[in-house]
């Protein structure tokens, strides 16, 4: 990711209290996905109580949502010894800023325990909907939205977070809690990081003309649109491309999927070599001051197998809040 990228992120984004210690910061564009939303079901001739509920959807219900997916993910690294430094809410999705470098198994730990807390929210929002409705359903057939608003809000979070669930955890494109889950897994095989990433990269690809090509021919065949669906394309094509360049210039210890990795390498081959300024950066901690460290591959690392790994650089956990393939919001009846 360039710096400028980030540095953008954070400037345009607010900070708005702490959960569990944690510092929140909430972008200032975050509104713009519950107005398009209300908006885009306005023009398409819904009636006012729709415009509502497609606004509480994609507004205040999905941003909690993705805040306790995020919540998940900073839960993990803590448990695993990490530092969580912040947690960002921005318009297509949430990112947490997570200290340290992991190992592979450490990483599946925390790539998954963010898509995980959409389970025990199924179960919520299902069960609120059997009380309000009677029974569970992920259809909006025969609900009129003057009627069972209750009802129609809790199948479209429903199907927000089955979307998140499954989007984050099943699509392989990166940054997305699949891909970093593969990537791990293909280190614990043994796999050389530089392969790893490769494949990393080739999947991602895959993934992102898949979710083009569904994208397109969703507004083809009318049956939905999103102005969202190309600049969440276009951001996780540009994370892709920055993982190939950080793997092409030996730059892969910048991203902590990799650093332990590559760390666990240059121990082995005995070559001694640190990656970055190990000493000061160790001792950073969860200091607000590694935000220049994200882009360029100057995450810093100790050596290899000691504690300034834990310490070293900041890793983002990019949640999709947005899901390209999903209807959220869109629950309204015909
Ligand atoms: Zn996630």
């Amino acid at each position: 990711m360039p710096e400028g990228e980030v540095r953008g992120m954070e400037y345009l984004s607010v900070p708005c209290g702490s959960i569990m210690g944690i510092p929140i910061r909430l972008h200032v564009f975050l509104p713009l996905v519950a107005l398009l939303a209300g908006i885009s079901t306005m023009l398409a001739g819904h009636p006012w109580q729709s415009v509502i509920l497609a606004v509480v959807v994609a507004g205040p219900l999905l941003l909690i949502t993705v805040l306790l997916h995020e919540l998940g993910h900073v839960w993990a690294a803590k448990r695993v010894g990490c530092s969580a430094d912040h947690i960002l809410l921005w318009p297509l999705g949430g990112l947490a800023f997570i200290g340290g470098s992991v190992k592979p198994k450490e990483q599946i730990f925390i790539s998954g325990s963010g898509p995980a807390t959409h389970v025990p929210m199924l179960g919520l929002w299902a069960a609120v909907l059997a009380l309000l409705h009677g029974s569970v359903t992920l259809s909006t057939q025969g609900l009129w939205i003057d009627q069972d608003f209750g009802s129609l809000v809790c199948i479209a979070m429903l199907n927000t977070n089955l979307a998140m669930l499954l989007f984050n955890l099943l699509v392989p494109c990166f940054p997305l809690d699949c891909s970093r889950i593969l990537a791990s897994l293909l280190l614990l095989q043994g796999m050389e990081p530089s392969t790893a990433a490769k494949v990393i990269v080739a999947c991602s690809v895959l993934a992102l003309l898949a979710v083009l090509a569904i994208s397109a021919w969703s507004v083809i065949s009318h049956h939905s649109s999103s102005s969202l669906n190309l600049l969440v394309a276009i951001w996780l094509g540009a994370q892709t491309w920055r993982l190939h360049q950080a793997r092409v210039h030996g730059q892969l210890a910048s991203d902590p999927l990799f650093a332990a990795a590559m760390a666990g390498q240059a121990a082995n081959t005995g070559s001694g070599q640190t990656i970055g300024s190990a000493g000061a950066a160790a001792s950073r901690g969860n200091s607000r001051e590694p935000l220049p460290e994200f882009p360029g591959g100057a995450h810093s690392y100790g050596k290899a197998g000691t504690s300034a790994q834990r310490s070293g650089g900041l890793g983002r956990h990019f949640s999709l809040g947005h899901c390209p393939l999903g209807r959220k919001g869109r629950s309204q009846p015909e």
